[in-house]
């Protein structure tokens, strides 16, 4: 039987940045992806917005990779001609309990280390984006927007340039503990058992799963999986806006904002669907909350013009209702593994922290 010092499984943009960040580091990698590409799953389902780091409670990982993968992502893009731009965002408050409210976001941003950002009175706010109805506003100057596909195609460039192999349409089925190697067993057209030192599960919705198929992993550390769809609605037309325009966050969610892809085409959500099974349909009818959640801050909206876009999932590792969770990247000090890494809940903003994050398992790998 073959043993391979790395095996990463999933090649979402997490998994891509982990295994480019251990090929970097000099060691054997082999990237297996169940697909028959990259990133066909939530990382070409999201936003596409490189977040500031605003809203995540201090310290958590969520905070701090959100804003050193922030930076390093913006290095990254200029570095590698990745199409990107630094457009900003303005979360517009409507009333006047939402005007108290921007104080303390600003607050929780700037103890994450956000920088720049400013309260912008009214009409302030409307100078940049005259199309904004709003009551006063906070400008983030360092949130933009990124073209992911590029990004992920980089990444794989960076990994295969340092010697990671990629393996597409091969999924990890399951595996076991055997002394200091975890041996995995993959299937697709030509099923292989291979041992490794290191195993990186960075199967996304799946990962919860995937843990619960190694034997010897403690089935008590294993999250339950569930999943909240996010649906986007599109705007016909050119966007009436050209920063990033979200309400002031209601509990449980960000609210329904407006997000620009480079091409300027304008897109309104994600909102919070919870489901039990993977299906990425989008219900026309859920519209109508749309309709009316935007014209708070964009009175402009006419009847008829939202058309049902795409839609994304959130791998959850907390059932609806429950307090927030942070990212969770899980190595033998917490299950006991030698050399298993899981990374559970990397939902948003998993594509800003990436890079962040593949430092951090690579830190793992290293330590135990
Ligand atoms: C609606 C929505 C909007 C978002 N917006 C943003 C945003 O604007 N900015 C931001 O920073 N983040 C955003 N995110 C978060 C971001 O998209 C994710 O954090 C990121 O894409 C997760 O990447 P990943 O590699 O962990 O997972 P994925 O992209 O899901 O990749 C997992 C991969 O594993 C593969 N796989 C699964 N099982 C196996 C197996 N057994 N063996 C081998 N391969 C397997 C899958 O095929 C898939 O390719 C958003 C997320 C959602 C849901």
């Amino acid at each position: 039987m073959e043993t391979v010092d790395c095996v990463v499984a999933g090649a979402g943009v997490v998994g891509l940045a982990v295994a480019r960040a251990l090929a970097l580091a000099g060691r054997e990698v082999i990237l297996l992806e169940a697909a028959e590409g990259i990133g066909t799953e939530t990382s070409s389902r999201n936003s596409e917005v490189i977040h500031a780091g605003i809203y995540y409670p201090a310290n958590s990982l969520m905070a701090q990779s959100c804003v050193a993968g922030r930076r390093r992502l913006y290095e990254y893009c200029a570095e590698k001609g990745v199409p990107h731009r630094n457009c900003g965002k303005l979360i517009a408050a409507t009333n006047t309990r939402e005007d108290a409210l921007l104080a303390g976001i600003k607050q929780r941003a700037e103890a994450n280390g956000v920088e720049g950002m400013r309260v912008l009175t009214a009409s302030e706010a409307i100078a940049l984006e005259p199309n904004l109805s709003c009551t006063s506003a906070l400008l983030s100057p360092t949130t933009g927007i990124i073209d992911s596909h590029t990004y992920m195609v980089a990444l794989l460039g960076d990994a295969e340039n340092a010697g990671a192999v990629p393996v597409f349409h091969s999924p990890v089925l399951s595996g076991r503990v055997a002394g200091r190697q975890i041996e995995i067993d993959v299937g697709g057209a030509d099923p292989m058992t291979l041992r490794c030192r290191v195993l990186v599960n960075s199967a996304g919705l799946h990962a919860p799963g995937l843990a619960g198929r190694i034997a010897g992993m403690p089935s008590d550390r294993v999250p339950t999986a569930y999943y909240a769809k996010g649906n986007y609605f599109t705007l016909s037309g050119r966007s009436p806006f050209s920063r990033l325009i979200y309400p002031v966050p209601v509990p449980g969610g960000l609210g329904v904002h407006l997000t620009v892809d480079l091409g300027g085409q304008a897109r309104f959500g994600p909102d919070v669907e919870w489901i039990d099974s993977i299906d990425y349909t989008v219900d026309p009818s859920r519209s109508d909350s749309f309709y009316a959640a935007v014209r708070t801050y964009w009175p402009g909206l006419k009847d008829g013009a939202l058309q049902p876009g795409y839609s994304g999932i959130r791998p959850k590792i907390v059932a609806k209702g429950a307090a927030g969770q942070d990212f969770v990247v899980q190595g033998p000090q917490t299950h006991g593994v030698a050399g298993l890494i899981n990374l559970f809940g990397i939902e948003s903003p998993g594509l800003t922290a990436s890079l962040a994050l593949a430092d951090h398992v690579l830190e793992v790998s290293r330590t135990g």
